[in-house]
């Protein structure tokens, strides 16, 4: 079993997450809603309220998180607020500073991201593509709501447009994208719970690339090091990162979150738990 030098020693948390990724052969990072909204892409207070105030007066919405599961009555509604939710957490999505932050560091080893969330963080940040999965979906892209094929669209032109043409939170009937081989209307491409979501061939293949990178450092100093990833969608990210320390002697399986859950027995030993700020956390680690 080989030895995490960072660890022997009590260190200020930054510390410890520089120390292990500088010591890591390989990092897998698996990123949830915590890191964006840490990073300032927060579904709550402001950039909610400012975006859609009509909608959240019609329907009392709490967060940008409700809002975006809501179940619209017609087409023309639905894409109304899909169109602003995708500009605003896509489209026009800035870069962020703890994104920018951890690419750097990160990207000295051999890595891996996997993310649950759909927002445009990684490009906007200027991650290498090829090395982020995409596990639930992109915002920006489109997909038949009939699920009747398996390819994914995008068309950011019609997105401003909807943004732009959209009256009393309807865009023109004539807007609503329909899928080119069953005629259903088309919906973004994003995982949900009841239905999952269209799979085409580019996220089938970054799938096996991320599999097969799992597999090329399955007995390496690897860091499993999971950043704000909740208890919704466990499946991801939090169980296989558990299964692949577990599998590993010689891993790290370090969870970055200001809440703390419960972590199975026998990997205790091999977990370290990050609870400062995300965001101080990572630029303090960064600025070392
Ligand atoms: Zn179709």
């Amino acid at each position: 079993m080989k030895v995490w030098k960072t660890l022997e020693q009590k260190h200020p948390e930054s510390e410890i997450l520089k120390g292990v990724l500088d010591e890591a052969d390989a990092v897998v990072v698996g990123i949830g809603a915590g890191m964006s909204a840490a990073d300032g892409f927060t579904y709550i207070g402001e950039r909610f309220n400012s975006n859609f105030p009509d909608f959240i007066e019609k329907y009392k919405w709490l967060d940008m998180l409700q809002a975006s599961l809501y179940k619209f009555s017609t087409w023309e509604e639905y894409w109304a607020f899909q169109s602003r939710f995708i500009k605003l957490n896509y489209l026009d999505q800035p870069a962020g500073e703890a994104y920018i932050a951890l690419k750097e560091m990160i990207e000295k080893k051999p890595y891996y991201v996997i993310t649950t969330n759909a927002d445009n963080a990684f490009y906007a940040a200027g991650y290498n593509m090829d090395k982020v999965l995409y596990y639930q979906g992109e915002y920006v892209r489109l997909q038949c709501s009939d699920f009747c094929h398996d390819k994914t669209y995008r068309d950011d032109d019609l997105i401003l447009e909807m943004v732009e043409k959209q009256v009393d939170m309807k865009i023109p009937s004539e807007l609503v994208p329909h899928c080119p081989e069953c005629g259903a209307p088309m919906e973004k491409n994003k995982r949900t719970a009841e239905k999952g979501m269209v799979e085409d061939d580019a996220f089938n293949a970054q799938k096996d690339d991320y599999n097969a990178f799992l597999k090329a450092y399955d007995s390496d100093k690897v860091v499993y090091l999971e950043i704000g990833v909740g208890h919704t969608t466990p499946q991801f990210i939090k169980h296989p990162f558990w299964r692949q320390t577990r599998q590993n002697e010689n891993a790290l399986f370090v969870t970055m979150n200001q809440k703390s859950y419960r972590i199975p027995e026998a990997i205790k030993p091999q977990t370290v738990f990050l609870t400062d700020d995300i965001k101080e956390t990572i630029l303090n680690a960064h600025n070392n």
